[in-house]
């Protein structure tokens, strides 16, 4: 174990640092591109698959530099809908959590940022247990690597969705999003790529600043500070006057539109009155609001709205002529919402 944490993380490595890092061992720059179309194209999890590289070479990568992919602990392929839910073992004995979800254009990969989640929000199982800690680039990129060796398709688009908060482990999550959209690499789009944030305000002004084309989404849940901060801590930190300022900020700079995501949640955020006045906060701004009935989480005593009020928010919402959608529950017979998983099997060892 101790030899392990010496090594250098290599799939975490871009092409320009990986060429410097043969350079220094003396190595010509073909033989890193090798290795980097092996890592990432061909996603070999060890050195010694790398067939076309010298032996003498696969070993002193070995000594050095370790890969760090992770394993199928648990696999659940929906009845209806064939999402595909991964437990991952990463090289720690820690647990993640991915979906695959499959739709015309596409499989999506929802990938996990860290193990577990600091940000507290009342309704979300990731939030039971804290942060044990941020996942490196390589391990959010072997999410993708693993379900794409597992099923054997191209994956075509990545929501940055899953367990943990990315805007949070910001470099990690930057980092991420360069190699998997390196046209050395897997190739897919930066406009193929959401991130979902519950509102790291400063990160999103950096995430603007970066220029990257990807999809900002926003967890918002509430119309206003009182319910929003029941909801969410984080909301004491950054109110959503300050929060949709950085939106704001965003679409201006980007051009693209933002996605809201509320949750709706019964007795809570749902009535009519919480519609209109988050319609009045939205109006003008380049956006789409995403209505999700909320996923039971047994421990938060939470419910989801009903159908009635899921239609009569629905209906407010377009009157006031704001884009909305209620999504689709995918894979709802298989807990494929956030931190379910690694949570029973936590509760089942236990
Ligand atoms: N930390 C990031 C990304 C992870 S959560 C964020 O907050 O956006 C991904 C999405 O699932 C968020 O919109 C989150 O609010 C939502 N979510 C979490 N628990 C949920 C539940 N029980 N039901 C419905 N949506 C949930």
């Amino acid at each position: 174990m101790e030899q392990i944490k010496t090594k250098t993380d290599i799939v975490s490595l871009s092409l320009e640092e990986l060429r410097d890092r043969f350079a220094g061992l003396g190595e010509p720059r073909f033989r890193a591109d090798q290795t980097y179309r092996w890592l990432h194209v061909q996603c070999a999890a060890s050195f010694a698959d790398m067939t076309n590289l010298p032996k003498t070479l696969r070993e002193k990568l070995d000594n050095d530099f370790a890969i760090f992919s992770c394993a199928i602990e648990k696999k659940l392929v929906s009845c209806y809908d064939g999402t595909v839910k991964y437990l991952f073992r990463l090289h720690d004995g820690e647990f993640v959590e991915t979906v695959v979800m499959r739709y015309k254009y596409g499989l999506s990969v929802c990938v996990s940022s860290q193990v577990g989640c600091n940000m507290g929000c009342a309704f979300c199982a990731s939030a039971i247990g804290g942060c044990v800690r941020d996942l490196s680039a390589s391990e959010i990129l072997w999410q993708v690597y693993a379900a794409g060796l597992d099923l054997g398709e191209r994956i075509s688009h990545i929501v940055m969705m899953g367990m943990g908060e990315p805007l949070v482990n910001y470099d990690n999550a930057l980092r991420f999003i360069r190699l998997i959209s390196d046209p050395n690499g897997q190739n897919i789009g930066v406009r193929n790529i959401s991130l979902s944030t519950c509102g790291i305000v400063p990160k999103i002004y950096a995430l603007t600043q970066t220029g990257l084309p990807v999809t900002l989404s926003i967890s918002l849940h509430a119309p206003n500070d009182e319910i929003r901060g029941k909801l969410m801590p984080v909301n004491k930190r950054w109110g959503i006057d300050e929060l949709l300022a950085a939106v704001k900020d965003h679409t201006e700079k980007t051009g693209r539109r933002v996605s809201f995501e509320y949750t709706l949640i019964r007795g809570v955020n749902d009535s009519e009155e919480n519609a209109r006045e988050l319609a009045a906060r939205l109006r003008g701004m380049l956006c789409h609001v995403n209505l999700i009935p909320v996923n039971q989480v047994t421990e938060t005593g939470l419910s989801a709205a009903q159908e009635q009020d899921v239609r009569r928010f629905t209906a407010v919402l377009e009157r006031f002529h704001i884009n909305v959608t209620v999504r689709r529950t995918l894979g709802s017979d298989i807990n494929a919402s956030c931190g379910q998983l690694r949570k029973n099997r936590k509760e089942s060892n236990s």
